[in-house]
């Protein structure tokens, strides 16, 4: 199953999420607000097309817009140096033959010169739709059309609502979620490298989160590493939810090649980390063996606590800020949804599909 996801991602489908601004509202009833922190001062010019974050959602609509027109003014600004995928990455965490930085790491200027877009490495702080301006920490980027392309955030506080920012930062650092692109998969990588004999646990996020099979995909690779390693002890599956994307292929593999190894525990919800002590705590919600009027399992909620060598701790998922500072609206709650304002999603990708077309 692994394979058939990586011999899709070479042809070139991995899944794209990017969303068009264009001009002062976005056709969608989108109210424009002025933008908080706007600089005048350092004023970096005005492009066609501004296009929001260097990752695959951002790098296809730049791509294929300079496809189709090469007299484009395109700019694409990234605050990271380097280009990651997180598609294949799991192969580098598990050390697979051949898997090193290099598969999953690239630079920015190759595609740059080959397409012909430009490229500003800097971050975005906030968005004035009004006066169809960017303002990044060097400066001010005008545009007459804007693609959000930011890619997820993390959302350690609805998961966590009692840590404060420097235990978020800790615990960020010391068992990093590594689903983002980034040095946290550098980060696990050198934690599974160096680590003892013990367990590794994978704490997988509640509701929507990004790429649902990579918790599991990653505990098989790990596990994997461990067998050939000859590291005692096991790779353990912390889920909030009970079953999971592609669940009947993975227990089946769970089963078949790391039945000593991994370890799926459902219903089990992280609710604090211990990072000295090397301990994460839980809810589980478990079997009594009674049973109710309708014959099913009556369950009970119990705390547990276990210790662990390394910790990949993927917190819950939320749409990028970036898309906030948009005036874009979204559904208070863990994920921060967009609101679509009667303009739908699939409305959206066929303005963007017309787009495409008429440049
Ligand atoms: C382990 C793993 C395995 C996966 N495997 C697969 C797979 O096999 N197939 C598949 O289709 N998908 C897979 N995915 C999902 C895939 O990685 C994502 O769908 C994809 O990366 C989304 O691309 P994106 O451009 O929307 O976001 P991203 O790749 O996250 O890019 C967003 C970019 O925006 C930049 N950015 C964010 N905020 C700002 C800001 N304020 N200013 C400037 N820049 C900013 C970020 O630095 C980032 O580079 C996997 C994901 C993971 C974690």
């Amino acid at each position: 199953m692994s394979m058939n996801r990586r011999s899709a991602i070479k042809i070139g489908t991995v899944g794209v999420a990017a969303a068009v601004v264009a001009g002062t509202v976005s056709g969608c009833n989108g109210e424009a607000s002025p933008a908080k922190a706007q600089t005048k001062s350092n004023t970096l010019g005005k492009h066609n097309v501004v296009i929001i974050g260097g990752g695959f959602g951002g790098l296809t609509v730049a791509n294929n817009l300079m496809k189709k027109n090469k007299g484009l003014d395109v700019l694409v600004i990234e605050k990271r140096d380097t280009f990651m995928s997180c598609p294949v990455s799991n192969t580098y965490l598990g050390k697979l033959e051949g898997m090193n930085l290099g598969t999953f790491v690239f630079d920015y200027a190759q595609v740059v010169d080959k397409y012909g877009y430009k490229m500003l490495k800097s971050e975005v702080v906030s968005i004035d739709r009004a006066n169809k301006t960017v303002t990044t920490a060097k400066g001010v980027v005008g545009y007459e059309i804007l693609v959000l392309a930011p890619g997820i955030a993390y959302n350690y506080e609805n998961q966590f609502p009692k840590w404060s920012k420097d235990k978020i930062a800790e615990v960020q650092r010391k068992a990093p979620a590594a689903l983002i692109p980034g040095s946290e998969h550098v980060a696990l990588e050198r934690m599974l490298a160096n680590m003892d004999d013990g367990n590794v646990v994978i704490s997988v996020p509640s509701g929507k989160f990004r790429c649902p099979p990579a918790p599991f995909e990653r505990a098989c690779m790990i596990a994997a590493y461990m067998d050939k390693e000859d590291i005692k002890g096991k790779v353990i599956i912390l889920n909030p939810k009970e079953k999971f994307a592609k669940y009947g292929a993975f227990m089946e593999s769970f089963k078949d090649l790391y039945a000593d190894r991994i370890v799926y525990m459902p219903n089990a919800r992280v609710n604090d980390v211990d990072v000295d002590g090397k301990t994460v705590s839980f809810m589980q919600e478990v079997g009594t063996g009674k049973r109710d009027e309708d014959n099913d399992e009556i369950t009970k909620t119990v705390q547990k606590t276990m210790s662990y060598e390394v910790l990949n701790l993927m917190p819950d998922n939320k749409a990028n800020p970036v898309i906030e500072m948009a005036s874009i609206n979204t559904v208070p709650g863990s994920f921060h949804k967009v609101v679509m304002n009667g303009c739908s999603f699939k409305l959206l990708q066929i303005k963007m599909y017309m787009l495409l077309v008429m440049l």
